[in-house]
């Protein structure tokens, strides 16, 4: 990397020093690139360290790498967060904690507080702008996470409500009654600790995420969501204090003083006296790369299968949690590092590197190098899960 005062080039330039940015990184070192910069507009890892205090992973952490089977949550075939933190379930910060250790461990050339403003591509190379100055690179590996772009503008009042991600503590909001709109991870998470702090619940669902027993925990509830729950649900005096509203989509918000009124897709009005709360998730986390994509009917962007390029603009990669192949989402730290090692070998081949193939072998060996996608388009359990194993929850209303 060459840098004279306020403008800086290199081989490879990474936005994003999460999870998804910092695991390229380091497959890309790995793969004998030694010329690369990662650049983030805050710190590392900045997302987890924004989570809600009592959040946790959901995706259980366990020291298996000796055996070839890595740690869910690690980013490289070596390292472990249940090893770093002797936790099963992070919390953010010492998720981010995690990402720190691994970023001073293996120098890592991480620049924070360089937030990118514009990406465009001249005849062979990048031009970045950003808070610091233009930044131009060969390559382009976009891992910008979602965290920051809540979909908090989804319907008309949607602004009204309190977007989960915006929560530093459930414990500090007041009032007693809330209603949270979404049936998912984010939704239930919010719920359980609300009902936790002595509170009560209106939880608001499209469908019945709770019922359904798709074989993705990328579309349903996780099993570390199932046991909260269902151990929540075996005290009573909790239990009535958690209602269920399925089939129910909001479609409105309208504030007054003191008060909202949330409308459902019948214009059936729900009021509360407390801000209700959206969990309802991101948007996709292209932001303003978005336009260098190409996209498939259903709006989803389009990656090539070779090495998660861009179908439409040469040398700009993707790496996160927006990653789809055949239909299948890549959203879990333990699904998109699967393409870690595609994407460094890629660019190293671009870069004329020799040997790529047995650098990254451990990279291959321990699944962070899967060029099968039919795999994560498959992930149906030989035996049938065991249903209905729904907890029961206090009441549920509209059929
Ligand atoms: C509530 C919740 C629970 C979750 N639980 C799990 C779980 O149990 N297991 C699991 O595997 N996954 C889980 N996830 C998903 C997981 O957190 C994300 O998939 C992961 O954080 C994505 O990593 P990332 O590196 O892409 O993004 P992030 O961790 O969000 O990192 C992106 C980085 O990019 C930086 N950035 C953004 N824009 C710019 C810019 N313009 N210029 C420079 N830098 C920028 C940000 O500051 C940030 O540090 C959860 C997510 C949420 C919200």
């Amino acid at each position: 990397m060459k840098s004279n005062q306020s403008i800086t080039q290199t081989k490879v330039l990474i936005v994003g020093a999460g999870p998804a940015g910092l695991g390229v990184a380091l497959a890309l070192k790995q793969a004998g690139v030694t010329e690369q910069l990662i650049v983030d507009a805050r710190e590392v890892g900045a997302a987890f360290r924004a989570w809600p205090r009592s959040m946790s992973l959901l995706t259980p952490s366990f020291f298996s790498n000796s055996f070839g089977l890595t740690d869910l949550n690690s980013i490289d075939p070596n390292t472990s967060p249940a090893d770093f933190l002797h936790t099963q379930h992070p919390k953010g910060q010492g998720y981010a904690d995690y990402l720190d250790a691994i970023v001073g461990h293996f120098e890592l050339p991480v620049r924070t507080g360089v937030s990118v403003t514009a990406l465009k591509k001249e005849i062979s190379h990048f031009c970045v702008e950003t808070s610091q100055g233009p930044i131009y690179a060969d390559h382009v590996v976009w891992a910008v996470g979602q965290f920051f772009h809540p979909r908090d503008r989804e319907f008309p009042g949607a602004h009204h409500a309190l977007h989960s991600s915006k929560v530093e503590d459930w414990a500090e909001l007041e009032g007693d009654a809330f209603t949270v709109i979404g049936g998912y991870e984010s939704g239930i998470d919010a719920a359980l600790n609300l009902v936790q702090n002595g509170k009560s619940v209106r939880l608001i669902s499209r469908g019945e995420p709770w019922a359904s027993n798709h074989p993705d925990p990328s579309r349903s509830l996780s099993p570390r969501t199932f046991d909260r729950l269902r151990e929540l649900l075996k005290s009573p005096e909790k239990a009535q204090r958690l209602e269920f509203t399925k089939n129910t989509s909001i479609k409105n918000i309208e504030a007054g003083e003191g008060f909202w009124v949330l409308r459902d897709q019948d214009d059936v009005p729900i009021a509360t006296k407390t801000r209700p709360i959206l969990a309802n998730g991101f948007e996709s986390g292209l932001g303003l790369v978005s336009s260098h994509f190409d996209y498939d009917e259903n709006n989803l962007p389009i990656f090539s299968e070779e090495a998660d390029e861009s179908t439409l603009t040469t040398g700009l990669f993707y790496s996160g949690p927006a990653l789809v192949h055949r239909n299948a989402l890549f959203c879990f730290i333990y699904k998109f590092r699967a393409r870690f090692g595609v994407i460094a070998a890629e660019i190293a081949r671009r870069l004329d590197l020799p040997d790529i193939e047995e650098k990254l072998e451990p990279y291959a060996k321990a699944g962070f190098m899967n060029t099968d996608l039919d795999c994560c388009s498959n992930c149906a359990c030989a035996v049938e899960s065991a249903a209905p194993d729904t907890p029961e929850p206090a009441s549920f209303t509209k059929a």
